[in-house]
């Protein structure tokens, strides 16, 4: 079956008989999704670099195969290696169906010298690899471009696929299953600033609004900053990436002008966990603009939201504004550790709309512990204030709160999904006919089912193995009932949560 004829500018195609490592760099998921994630530039340029590697790529959707790359139709199979990304928790379905429809073996103990080593990286495995054992060769735990290049030189020096993963499993960061160890410590960059950093970045030739295009549009993806410096109770960020990491504003304008010559765009979207607290950030962005190019920033906190900021921002063509309150209660976000106040968001809002934006996007948590419905009120009462006062289109997305391992509420139970949808159906009622308001919520399910695979353990192998087969929500809960592995209860099994964790010997 041959590609769809996918039109990229910088894509890289070797021939694959001049080197000695075949890499597949799969996404597990849509094209659009695995676009827009920097972990594909970084990998496929690191990977590229490399004389003796040709690294391609592999979507779920949107290409006209999962088993063949983009580049070249490369069969999945014919990799040395197989590497994932895996960023949320239900795509772990998705994966185990590339390997099947690449004819890789789904287990790991079906797998023989024939086949690729299968190893995955992101957030969701650094948090807690041990749900996924049984499909995974290697998990990378922690900043996966420090370790990319060891990885590669593991396999090529080993003569066989045993040698292969042990040597593999004594790499600092990379936990192989079948080699356990006590502990497997955390990989973490100090200096961003001497990281090589891929300003030759793949852009899809495809008319602006099309599916193919990242969520950022046409646009160069500029790492500013990795992990948080805060540590918000619920949040997996603000735990498994720290410290904060930024690069120097030299280093950030140099990567900005590189990145103009090498990639065809003109728009520079900025990644960060909590842009703002970036010293320099207002400089950095009003540069950008003053170079002719569009930016556009992700979340920003909103104590650090300043009018010159947005000023710079409007001209540079952004018109929404997101910031994530969590909760109108303030008691619930000094439990949370979120550290803002209710006048922090007054005065966000003031200046979003004396800058001239159209939009503002909220985010809300709802089901948290120690919550009352007093404080789901007063998450109606800010909705229904900004939408009010503002004059802007309001967004609210309302997420049931999702215990993550490695985070401070990792033992805390996620409430009953009817609880959740009671609370979810506070909010839609208390902002009913407030007009300009929207509410965005996720169904209370997907919400389970991602916190069961955040904190379970390897028992959960045969669910996610069967849900595989079935696909969607109702697969998860066939699988369920099929395997008998309660998964929809875990997330609030409390006294599951007390015992030791799953994911224990995972170094902090
Ligand atoms: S919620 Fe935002 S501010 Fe809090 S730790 Fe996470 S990324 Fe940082």
């Amino acid at each position: 079956m041959s590609p769809t004829p996918l039109n990229e500018f910088n894509v890289v195609t070797k021939d694959s008989s001049r080197v000695e490592i075949l890499f597949g760099y799969c996404y597990p998921s849509t094209y659009r999704a695995g676009m827009t994630g920097l972990a594909l530039h970084i990998f496929y340029a690191t990977l590229n670099s490399r004389d003796d590697t040709s690294c391609e790529r592999y979507f779920r959707y949107d290409t006209s195969s999962p088993s063949h790359s983009v580049e070249s139709n490369r069969p999945l199979k014919d990799n040395h290696i197989v590497g994932f990304s895996l960023t949320y928790e239900e795509d772990i379905i998705n994966l185990i169906q590339m390997l099947e429809h690449g004819n890789i073996p789904v287990v790991v103990k079906k797998r023989d010298k024939n086949d690729p080593i299968v190893i995955v990286g992101g957030p969701v495995v650094s948090a807690n690899p041990e749900p996924f054992v049984n499909f995974i060769d290697a998990f990378v735990i922690g900043d996966g471009d420090l370790i990319v290049h060891d990885i590669v030189d593991a396999i090529k020096d080993s003569d066989s696929r045993e040698e292969a993963m042990t040597r593999l499993s004594e790499l600092s960061g990379l936990y192989v299953p079948t080699k356990p160890k006590s502990s497997v410590s955390r990989n973490i960059i100090s200096d961003l600033n001497s990281l090589p950093y891929p300003t030759t970045q793949i852009i899809p030739d495809v008319p602006e609004g099309s599916h193919l295009e990242s969520v950022f549009g046409r646009s160069f993806l500029l790492e500013v900053t990795r992990g948080c410096g805060h540590s918000c109770r619920f949040c997996l960020i603000g735990h498994i990436c720290r410290p904060r990491r930024t690069r120097s504003l030299k280093r950030l304008k140099e990567l900005i002008n590189l990145g103009r010559e090498d990639t065809p765009t003109s728009k520079v979207s900025m990644i960060g966990s909590s842009l703002g607290d970036l010293d320099g950030l207002e400089e950095l962005v009003c540069w950008t603009v003053e170079q002719g190019l569009k930016v556009s920033v992700p979340s920003l906190r909103a104590d650090s939201v300043t009018k010159s900021l947005l000023d710079c921002l409007v001209m540079s063509g952004q018109r929404t504004l997101t910031i994530a309150p969590e909760s109108g209660s303030t008691r619930m976000r000094n439990l949370m550790g979120k550290g803002l106040d209710d006048t922090d968001i007054d005065n966000a809002v003031e200046v979003a709309k004396e800058a001239g934006y159209s939009s503002l996007k909220l985010y809300f948590i709802i089901g948290l512990p120690e919550e009352t419905d007093e404080d789901v009120r007063a998450t109606v009462d800010m909705i229904t204030k900004i939408g009010k006062t503002s004059g802007l289109k309001v967004t609210a997305s309302v997420n049931p709160f999702i215990p993550k391992a490695q985070t401070r509420w990792e033992r805390e139970p996620q409430p009953p999904i009817a609880e959740i949808r009671r609370k979810i159906q506070i909010i839609e009622k208390g902002v009913k006919g407030t007009s300009r308001v929207t509410v965005e919520t996720l169904d209370p399910r997907n919400a389970r089912i991602q916190a069961a695979l955040s904190l379970g353990d390897r028992s959960l192998g045969p669910v996610i193995r069967q849900a595989s087969e079935y696909g969607g929500l109702g697969g998860w809960r066939r699988a369920e009932k099929e395997t008998k592995i309660p998964l929809f209860s875990i997330a609030n099994d409390a006294e599951r949560l007390k015992g030791q964790l799953p994911w224990s010997f995972l170094s902090k």
